[in-house]
């Protein structure tokens, strides 16, 4: 059984749309697209009459080198927030099919699914807020196209070992197809799960250049997959997903100066993220701080209503977090500049006899 057979069928048949811009290449008078002619008149508006390459060769390469994989595992998406839309549409047959996830985790897989009306099975972390892989896969049915695993997961920060999402892969080959989602991988140190592609044909992996790259403003994420799984997100992707300003943005991020500032990014992040966690764990009122391999920390506190109300006062925004099942009590702080995490520092120290 081939992966494909566990798409809709409709979308296997479907003929895609095929934009102006991709049929006819290589004329340098270009009436055959109904796009101005005349250069846009404003600051920065140069090329953008023109409509964009859907998938800018240059920027899949780059991509697909940062990523190990071959330009032809790969699609590069708006964020990978419409990666995950793809994989549901391109799956989930609507009023039937189904997704499992694991609860606390990124909301999106879920509205996605509701949006595409396919059921949504939660198989929650277990207490010590690890993926409890059994039941995962025990929450797996016929019903059952996409298992998400998003690792380091949002909002507890914990990273599902490598092992971990083979075993899973392997138990769910001709059956459903494992989703990985890595938006957080850069800040794990981990390496990225995209080589289980060299074993498995049920394996999705996402990545974006939203966090690590700080690119969230220019909205371009990755879906690597099998060939013929892109083959069939292509199909269902909106013409031109990726503007040509974040396209030329994604670029100068990727050059080799790009890469050097990303590192030292990334690296500050770490240490930030390091001082975060063990002077958060000192402070009274905090009653845990949950170890994490990303750019957030989610930290239990006795009154987290208070003090988030305390962090607003003084202008600081954390995500409150309380509504997800098991974190009840806890904020998600994300690791800022060391000025914006000694403010939020010095915030709750002062809270401490209030
Ligand atoms: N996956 C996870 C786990 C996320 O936390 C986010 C953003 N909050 C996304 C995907 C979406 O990221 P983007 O669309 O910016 O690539």
């Amino acid at each position: 059984m081939s992966v494909l057979d566990l798409a809709r069928e409709e979308i296997r048949a479907l003929a895609p749309y095929s934009s102006a811009r991709m049929e006819a290449s290589g004329g340098t008078v270009l009436l055959n697209a109904n796009e101005s002619s005349r250069p846009a008149d404003i600051p920065g508006g140069e090329g953008l009459n023109r409509y964009p390459d859907p998938q800018p060769r240059a920027l899949v390469e780059a991509l697909a080198e940062l990523y190990g994989r071959d330009a032809s595992q790969l699609l590069v998406t708006r964020g990978s927030d419409e990666a995950i839309d793809l994989l549901v549409r391109a799956f989930c047959r609507a009023g039937r099919d189904a997704i499992v996830i694991s609860p606390p985790t990124f909301g999106m897989y879920a509205i996605c699914a509701r949006i595409q009306d396919a059921a949504v099975i939660e198989s929650p972390l277990d207490a010590s807020g690890a993926l409890d892989v059994d039941r995962l896969l025990a929450s797996v049915t016929e019903r059952t196209r996409l298992v998400f695993v998003c690792s380091p997961n949002n909002p507890t920060g914990n990273l599902v070992e490598h092992e971990t999402l083979r075993r899973i892969a392997r138990e769910l080959a001709g059956r459903a197809v494992l989703v990985i989602d890595e938006a957080y991988a850069e800040f794990s140190g981990a390496p990225g799960a995209a080589t289980l592609l060299d074993e498995f044909d049920n394996v999705a992996v996402l990545r974006t250049l939203s966090k690590a790259w700080a690119l969230a403003g220019a909205r371009v994420g990755t879906v690597m997959a099998r060939e013929d799984v892109i083959g069939l997100l292509r199909r269902i992707i909106p013409p031109y997903p990726l503007p040509t300003p974040c396209v030329e943005a994604a670029l100068s991020a990727l050059s080799y100066e790009g890469r050097r500032v990303q590192r030292h990014h990334v690296s500050e992040t770490l240490s930030e993220r390091a001082r975060m966690t063990q002077a958060l764990a000192t402070l009274p009122g905090v009653r845990a701080v949950l170890p994490s391999h990303a750019n957030f920390i989610a930290v239990r506190f006795d009154d987290p209503a208070g003090t988030y109300r305390r962090l607003l006062a003084a202008g600081i925004v954390v995500r409150d977090i309380t509504r997800y099942p098991g974190l009840s009590d806890a904020l998600r702080i994300t690791v800022g500049t060391g000025n914006e995490n000694d403010r939020v520092l010095a915030i709750l120290r002062a809270g401490e006899g209030a």
